[in-house]
């Protein structure tokens, strides 16, 4: 059984994954998987060059990363080249990995599952919430940037109302015990739908 785990940026869904690893959930973290990839992926790397030419690794043999995001940033059709470079690879490693796991069920954690409209690929979905001002101000914290530096990183993402009527479960995570407890609960319903 596989479940994807998603929630904007700044919902905690990081945070709610890791309970499910402490619950002895294996998980995929789809955005650490993607930028490994592309760390050590030759292949990858050939294909960056002819995307944006040989200044994309950089003098340790590593994709620049900053040029990439610069050049993606108000380039759609660019973009979209770098995820099908990229977004294959990850799902063909996703379904190696899957293979080697023997946890009741897996759960895929990424950013944007219903936006790339991949929630058939899940028996189950989840979506963590926080309010607005709640997720601004996390990530301003974390990562020691704007508010409008964090608004301009939600544009790309859906409301959580648009994606809550698409989820299967939500997560409201505000208060972190309270989080805790729904997670073991929802956990406890995932065991007996796999069992069913
Ligand atoms: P992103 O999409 O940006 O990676 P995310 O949804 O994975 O974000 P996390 O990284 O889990 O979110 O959480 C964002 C920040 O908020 C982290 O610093 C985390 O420690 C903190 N945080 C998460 N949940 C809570 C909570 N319930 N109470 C307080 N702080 C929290």
């Amino acid at each position: 059984m596989i479940v994807g785990l998603t929630g904007g940026i700044g919902s905690g869904k990081t945070t709610v994954a890791k309970m499910f690893q402490q619950l002895g959930i294996a998980i995929f973290v789809a955005d650490t998987e993607a930028k490994k990839l592309m760390e050590n992926s030759a292949e990858i790397h050939q294909e960056l060059i002819g995307l944006f030419g040989k200044e994309v690794i950089d003098e340790n043999g590593l994709p620049n990363r900053k040029l990439i995001a610069g050049k993606v940033f108000k380039d759609k059709q660019l973009l979209e080249k770098l995820n099908q470079i990229i977004h294959p690879r990850v799902a063909d490693y996703f379904q190696k990995w899957k293979k080697k796991q023997n946890t009741p069920y897996i759960i895929y954690e990424a950013a944007i599952i219903f936006e790339k409209k991949l929630q058939d690929r899940f028996d189950y979905t989840i979506i963590v919430t926080a309010p607005k001002e709640v997720k601004i101000q996390r990530v301003v914290q974390r990562d020691q940037i704007s508010k409008e530096e964090v608004a301009d990183r939600m544009k790309n993402q859906w409301s959580d109302n648009k994606k809550i009527k698409l989820a299967d479960f939500q997560i409201e995570n505000k208060d972190l015990e309270l989080t805790k407890k729904n997670v073991l609960q929802l956990h406890k319903h995932l065991l007996s739908l796999v069992n069913a």
